[in-house]
C-alpha cells in the first residue's frame, strides 16, 4: 500500500510519523504546502534522508472551487522548496479539467482510493482505525494528515495500519 501525508511539513508532528515509518521500514509520500517546506526546510530534508516521496500540494492550499481559475493555478505552480516534485495533489482532491490539463505538463496527479478523515476532530482515533481497516486493500493509496489538528487521530491510526497491515504481509511503499 502507499500511505501519504498532506499538508506538513509540521515541526510537532512529521518527525513522529517519520519515527513510526522507521520504526515498521516503512516508505512514504509526503504532499507538502510550499508556505510550510518553506517555513520548516529542516523537516523537510529529514523526510527526503529518510528515503520518502515529496510530492507538491499547492504553495497555500487554495480550494479551486472557491477561487479564480488564474488564482488557483499561480498557487498551485508557484515556486518553493516542494515546487520541483514530480507528484501533485490538488488541495481537497479537487480540480477542475483545465487545470489539470495545466498541470499535467509539470506533474503526475495523484489522488487516493483512501480517505480516514483523520482530519475530523468530531471522530475518535477508534473511528479512524476502523475506517482505515475497512478500506484498506492492496495496492490503496491512503491520506492521513501531518498537522496538529489531526495528529491525535492520525498517530493511532498510523500505528494500528503499520502495526496490523505488516503482521499481515503487507508492503508500505513510496509512489
Ligand atoms: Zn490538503
Amino acid at each position: 500500500m502507499y500511505l501519504s501525508f498532506d499538508d506538513g511539513p509540521n515541526p510537532l508532528v512529521t518527525e513522529k510519523v517519520l519515527d513510526l515509518l522507521e520504526k515498521y521500514n516503512a516508505k512514504a509520500s509526503f504532499f507538502c504546502k510550499g508556505q510550510n517546506a518553506r517555513l520548516y526546510p529542516d523537516i523537510l530534508e529529514k523526510i527526503k534522508s529518510a528515503g520518502h516521496t515529496i510530492g507538491n500540494h499547492s504553495y497555500s492550499h487554495l480550494n479551486a472551487l472557491n477561487v479564480t481559475n488564474k488564482k488557483w493555478l499561480i498557487d498551485a505552480l508557484r515556486k518553493s522548496p516542494v515546487s520541483d516534485s514530480f507528484f501533485f495533489r490538488p488541495p481537497y482532491g479537487k480540480i477542475f479539467p483545465w487545470q489539470c490539463y495545466r498541470l499535467k505538463k509539470d506533474y503526475k496527479i495523484v489522488f487516493w482510493d483512501v480517505l480516514t478523515y483523520d482530519y475530523r476532530i468530531d471522530f475518535t482515533a477508534s473511528k479512524v482505525i476502523k475506517i482505515a481497516r475497512k478500506k484498506i486493500r492492496n495496492g490503496s493509496i491512503i491520506v492521513f494528515h501531518d498537522t496538529i489538528m489531526a495528529a491525535p487521530r492520525m498517530l493511532p491510526a498510523l500505528e494500528d495500519t503499520l502495526k496490523h497491515y505488516s503482521q499481515n504481509g503487507y508492503r508500505f511503499d513510496k509512489l
